[in-house]
């Protein structure tokens, strides 16, 4: 662990936030799913929490808004719970170069993703937490709840709608698996279950919180539960590195060197491993769907705080 008492974080926060301000415009809405095509770009919120709890925000940082892919992260630690090492028969662990819901790379591989975090592995791990439970939306809810702290959190069923109205490409995406038999539930539940996780409606301190088990060897302080071992959230961490902004996780690594996973509701969650966890949200997006300011004030984050991993 590092001397995190050297931060004056609520000045870089200030800082970053008059940075941004000047940009607010910038970057388009994931206008694919209708209900985020009319998000105004006029907000920038960021939030960061400190394994004592400490709390620093700025902006827009209790607006709530859809978490959509962020959401990966939490069913894959589900999944894992769930089944153990025994998800990577049927997940890899590759980062892949190619778009979030890309279908491309699923034919040469017979039907086994290239991650959890691209649509495709995302959808066989709602599979795997599917079977594992009698109710998995209840499970993702309770758990969301816990670790944010936050039990208003809820899932945005209009969003939800909106994204299964046009949901061809995931629609296709889950038929492909199926046909290769690694969905054991039916196309429909998978989808229905993707899709609520994707819809669940947060700010940035109930997803910096909702993270701070990453943060903590495992250990959320929030709840004070041991959510995995140490040694998980050590894997988990690298996984966000390597793929958890898609075709943008090398110049992740190479700008921000934090693990972060990010949603086209404009999010990104990054965890500084044993210190702190941290959220932005923007809803104007870059060419490879992440947030344009939000991944702009990660990368000012490190820059003035070091506290790249690398
Ligand atoms: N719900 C979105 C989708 O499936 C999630 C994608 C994302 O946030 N990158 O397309």
């Amino acid at each position: 662990a590092c001397d995190i008492g050297q931060h004056d974080f609520a000045g870089i926060l200030d800082t970053i936030h008059d940075e941004v301000r000047r940009r607010l415009g910038e970057g388009r809405q994931a206008d694919y799913i209708q209900a985020l095509a009319k998000v105004p770009l006029d907000g920038f919120g960021m939030a960061l929490v400190l394994r004592d709890g400490r709390v620093f925000e700025v902006g827009r940082a209790r607006h709530r808004f859809t978490i959509q892919s962020i959401s990966k992260v939490h069913t894959l630690t589900l999944a894992l719970d769930a089944v153990g090492d025994a998800l990577w028969e049927r997940v890899d662990r590759e980062p892949s170069g190619d778009a979030f819901n890309s279908l491309i790379q699923l034919e040469y591989e017979k039907g086994i993703p290239r991650n959890p975090f691209m649509n495709a592995g995302a959808l066989v791990v709602a599979d795997v937490v599917l079977s594992s439970c009698s109710d998995a939306r209840s499970r993702l809810l309770a758990f969301m709840r816990a670790r944010s702290g936050n039990t208003a959190v809820a899932c945005d069923e209009g969003v939800a709608r909106s994204e299964a109205d046009t949901g061809h490409r995931n629609l296709a995406l889950a038929h492909f698996i199926k046909s290769y038999g690694n969905l054991h539930n039916p196309v429909e539940d998978v989808l229905d279950f993707y899709y609520h996780q994707c819809a669940l409606s947060m700010d940035c301190v109930d997803l910096a919180r909702s993270m701070q088990y990453l943060a903590g060897n495992g250990h959320c302080s929030v709840s004070g539960e041991q959510v995995v071992s140490g040694e998980l959230a050590t894997r988990i961490n690298a996984l966000m590195m390597t793929a958890g902004t898609y075709d943008a996780a090398g110049d992740f690594a190479f700008y921000v060197g934090l693990p972060a996973k990010s949603g086209v509701g404009g999010g990104i969650v990054a965890v500084v491993p044993h210190v702190l966890s941290l959220c932005v949200w923007y809803p104007g997006l870059d060419d490879k769907g992440n947030s344009l300011l939000g991944r702009y004030a990660l990368h000012r984050f490190s820059r003035m705080t070091g506290l790249s991993v690398f």
